[in-house]
C-alpha cells in the first residue's frame, strides 16, 4: 500500500553569509513498507526526522527541503506525480491528521463547513448530500450531528481533535497519516481519541501511520513499530515484541509508571540530547549517548540488521 525507499529530506537553511547554505540532513535514507489494513507506529525524539517523513508522503513540505527517494503509494511515486495529480491523491487516497487541531481548523467557518470542504473539493458531494455525510461523519468520531454548525471555539480540544479526524475520513482514504494525533490532548481524552482511531481504521479497513514520541500510545494502537534516530530507522518489529536496540530499549523505559514513585521519580531515561543533524556523530549515530556502546562502534556505521521478525541497526542485534 505505501513504500518508502530510501527516503532522505534535507533542509537547505540560510547559513548567515549571503547566498550560502547549510544543509540540515533531517531523514537518512528511511525504508520501510505499510500493508493495506495495516497500522504501523513511527516513534523517536524529538528532531528525529518523523513529521519531515509525514509531510514528504505528501508532498506538503517547504520549498527549503530536498527530496529524495521514492514514495510508492499503491505503485505510484508521490515525489514525480504531476501536481493535478497530487491534488487528487490528497484526501482521497491518503490523508493527515496533525497534531494541534487548533491550527488545523479555520476559526471563522462552521466545522460543517470545513468538513464537507473536501468533499466538495474532490466532487464527492454537494449540497444536502454533503450535509448528510458530514452529520454521519460527525456521528462516526462520537460527536453529535448538531456540532456542524459550530464554530472551532466552541468545542474542546479533544472535540477539535475528532472534527481533524472526521476531516481526514470525509473522502474515504486508504491511508490516514496521524502525527502526534494525541500529543495536545489531556490522558483521558487521549485514550478515547485512540480508542476511536483504533476503531475507525478496523471498521474501514484503512492503512495508518501512526507517528508519536510516546511508545505506549503506540504499541497500544499498532501492528508493527518503527524506532527512528536521528534521521534514520535504528528498529523495525513487531509491536508486541520487545525491542532489540539499546535506543528503542532505552525510549520504552523512559515512560515513569504511575503509581511507582521509584519510576516517577528517576524515569530510566536516556542521558545526553539527541545529535544536532548538521553535526552528526560519526560510526553509529547513537554511540556517544549508548550505555553498552563498544570502541567499533564509534567507527561502524551500521545499517538495519535483519534477526527473524524484526531489524535493529546495532552490532550486538543478532550476537
Ligand atoms: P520530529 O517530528 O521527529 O520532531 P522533524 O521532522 O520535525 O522531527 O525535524 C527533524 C529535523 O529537521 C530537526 O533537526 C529540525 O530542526 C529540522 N527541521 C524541521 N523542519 C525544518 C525546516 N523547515 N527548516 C530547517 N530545518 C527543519
Ligand atoms: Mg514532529
Amino acid at each position: 500500500m505505501l513504500e518508502l525507499e530510501d527516503l532522505s529530506v534535507t533542509y537547505r537553511i540560510s547559513s548567515g553569509r549571503a547566498g550560502s547554505f547549510a544543509e540540515v540532513p533531517a531523514v537518512r535514507g528511511v525504508s520501510l513498507e505499510l500493508a493495506a489494513g495495516e497500522a504501523l507506529g513511527l516513534a523517536g525524539e524529538s528532531g528525529s526526522g518523523k513529521s519531515s517523513i509525514a509531510l514528504a508522503l505528501l508532498r506538503l513540505l517547504p520549498r527549503s527541503a530536498v527530496v529524495g527517494g521514492r514514495v510508492l503509494l499503491d505503485g505510484e511515486d508521490v515525489l514525480t506525480m504531476k501536481w493535478g495529480r497530487l491534488r487528487a491523491v490528497r484526501w482521497s487516497s491518503a490523508s493527515i491528521v496533525f497534531q494541534g487541531a487548533q491550527h488545523g481548523l479555520n476559526p471563522v467557518r462552521r466545522i460543517g463547513d470545513q468538513i464537507a470542504e473536501p468533499l466538495v473539493v474532490h466532487k464527492l458531494a454537494s449540497g444536502p448530500a454533503a450535509e448528510a455525510r458530514v452529520k454521519e461523519l460527525l456521528e462516526q468520531v462520537g460527536l453529535p450531528a448538531w456540532r456542524a454548525r459550530s464554530y472551532p471555539h466552541e468545542l474542546s480540544g479533544g472535540q477539535r481533535q475528532r472534527v481533524m479526524i472526521a476531516m481526514a475520513l470525509a473522502c474515504a482514504p486508504q491511508l490516514i497519516i496521524a502525527d502526534e494525533p494525541t500529543t495536545a490532548l489531556d490522558l483521558m481524552v487521549q485514550a478515547q481519541v485512540l480508542t476511536l482511531i483504533r476503531q475507525l481504521i478496523a471498521d474501514h479497513g484503512i492503512s495508518l501511520l501512526m507517528i508519536s514520541h510516546d511508545l505506549s500510545v503506540l504499541a497500544d494502537v499498532c501492528d508493527r513499530l518503527a524506532v527512528m534516530y536521528a534521521g534514520r530507522l535504528v528498529e523495525v518489529g513487531p509491536a508486541d515484541g520487545e525491542f532489540k536496540h539499546p535506543y528503542s530499549q532505552a525510549l520504552a523505559a523512559a515512560f515513569p509508571t504511575v503509581g511507582d514513585p521509584v519510576s516517577r521519580l528517576a524515569p530510566r531515561g536516556l542521558a545526553g540530547d539527541p545529535p544536532d543533524p548538521q553535526q552528526l556523530p560519526g560510526g553509529c549515530t547513537f554511540h556517544p549517548r549508548c550505555p553498552v556502546a563498544l570502541e567499533t562502534c564509534a567507527s561502524t556505521d551500521v545499517q538495519l540488521l535483519v534477526s527473524g521478525d524484526r531489524a535493529a541497526a546495532c552490532v550486538l542485534v543478532g550476537e
